[in-house]
């Protein structure tokens, strides 16, 4: 395995944002939607670190939350219509805005733990 010096380093938003290897910038982080890959398929480096657990959900509810609710609460009080009309405009953004993040965000969180060395705390002997 290669160690982390011989790669030029690169930006956890660059990489993260489109699912890369938070090391050499070029392999594929993720394996299907958002399960992460064993390890990437141009420079080896193993990816069992990655581990960013609810942080990406999160993220994506407050985030995913702000815009639709802001913006059903927009329709609502500027326009007053149906509650179908709410359903069908709603219900499917929501999904495109969750699914949208999801990915993205995992990435960037796992580039950005890559990048500060984040792990768990453990005590110094
Ligand atoms: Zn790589």
């Amino acid at each position: 395995m290669q160690h982390d010096d011989q790669y030029p380093p690169q930006s956890p938003y660059d990489t993260g944002l489109k699912g890369l290897c938070p090391r050499c910038g070029q392999g594929h982080l993720f394996k299907g939607f958002i399960n992460i890959a064993p390890k990437c398929d141009v420079c080896d480096m193993e990816f069992d670190f990655a581990d960013a657990g609810d942080g990406p959900a999160v993220f994506v509810i407050l985030i995913a939350g702000f815009i639709v609710v802001g913006a059903a609460l927009y329709v609502e009080i500027q326009y007053e219509p149906p509650m179908w009309v709410h359903m069908a405009i709603f219900l499917p953004m929501v999904l495109v805005v969750v699914l949208g993040m999801l990915r993205p965000l995992k990435g960037l969180l796992v580039a950005l733990q890559y990048r500060n060395k984040a792990e768990q705390g453990r005590l110094v002997k």
